[in-house]
């Protein structure tokens, strides 16, 4: 008989906003026993965990698997965040990230995987700064001069399978280096898509430089992320000399660069291109315009990932998994498979989606 791990019930629970009771109520059973195999007191039998799963809509394999969430300070996982979380709503964030990785796991198996590029991680004892490792990802990924047309793609050809989740906005994404060989970076679906790109050079900051945690890895990450879009030898020249009557230039600079005018603006003042006093003036502006927080900026490439689709494809077209199978692999129930990647029951056609709401 398989055994349910107490943590994983616990957490999947926690996950489908369930109290104790109502999961009892769903499974037919007292609400102490609930308690009694969360805490690990009671085993459970094979009846029982059958109509926990379902009430889940889960898989029985899911509720028998490792729960090592790790939590956001710990050596491996980096929050992109904007305001600081409740502890309910890290605990979520984290469980999610676990599933996403017990998914990812799962649908691996049977593929030989290998990613293209590597990633490299960079000390900071030696490499001089954020930027200079920066520089040298761009070197060792051969990327040309100028922008980068698909953040996305670099990071999945090296490894990083990114998860579309239902996060609080306050969350933009998380990262969870793992010891396969790939990695899992959780994004918020619900992020301001002029974000995206920072996001996700940030989060590869983190990969490339962050084994642990300091109070600068956030700014470093940044610091990463900015030179990594948007080389400053090559965008400087832009940013020189700009006053708050080019704006029209900046707008229009976003679109070459494919960043937000706000990251422009954040980025000259860096640089040394325009006063602090400058970018205050600036992002008051921007404000009055409505241009500070936009939430999309429909102007701006989407930045969609592919990875964990090929690997569909892969199990269906060379495999033969049907979307049972999938599920099975990616530890969820076959509709919720098929929600959570547009995955049509029948017949191997292109319209596999990522559409995200993970588990
Ligand atoms: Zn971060």
């Amino acid at each position: 008989m398989r055994s349910a791990n107490p943590r994983m019930i616990s957490l999947i629970r926690e996950l489908r906003r369930m109290t104790q009771a109502e999961l009892a109520e769903a499974a037919g059973i007292k609400q102490g026993y609930v308690s009694m195999i969360e805490s690990g007191v009671r085993t459970v039998s094979e009846d029982t965990l059958t109509a926990i799963a379902d009430a889940f809509d889960c898989p029985v394999d899911l509720l028998c698997q490792e729960a090592q969430i790790r939590g956001g300070e710990a050596q491996d996982l980096h929050f992109r965040r904007r305001k600081t979380l409740s502890i309910t709503e890290r605990r979520r964030v984290e469980g999610k990230l676990h599933l996403a990785y017990l998914t990812i796991r799962g649908m691996l198996q049977g593929i030989d995987y290998e990613p293209a590029l590597t990633l490299p991680t960079l000390n900071l004892d030696d490499v001089e700064s954020p930027v200079e490792a920066a520089r040298i990802v761009r070197r060792l990924w051969r990327i040309p001069t100028g922008p980068i047309y698909s953040v996305t793609a670099y990071l999945e050809a090296a490894g990083v399978f990114l998860v579309p989740c239902n996060a609080p906005n306050k969350v933009d994404a998380v990262t969870r280096r793992c010891d396969e060989g790939w990695h899992v970076t959780a994004f918020n679906r619900g992020m301001p898509t002029d974000r995206e790109r920072m996001t996700y050079s940030h989060e590869l900051g983190h990969l490339v430089l962050h084994t642990g945690y300091s109070p600068d890895t956030e700014v470093e990450a940044d610091q990463f992320a900015a030179e990594f879009l948007t080389p400053a030898d090559e965008i400087r020249p832009s940013l020189v000399g700009l006053t708050t009557r080019d704006l029209g230039r900046l707008i229009d600079l976003r679109l070459v660069w494919k960043v937000s005018v706000p990251f422009l603006v954040r980025r000259a003042a860096d640089l040394g291109a325009i006063s602090e006093r400058q970018q205050k003036s600036f992002y008051a502006m921007l404000n009055s315009r409505g241009l500070l927080y936009q939430t999309v900026d429909h102007r701006l490439p989407v930045e969609e990932p592919t990875q964990l689709r090929l690997i569909i494809d892969v199990h269906r077209t060379q495999h033969g998994y049907s979307l049972e199978d999938l599920a099975n692999a990616a530890l969820m129930t076959p509709p919720r498979f098929a929600k959570v990647f547009g995955v049509a029951r029948s017949g191997g056609g292109p319209n596999l989606r990522l559409v995200g709401e993970n588990q």
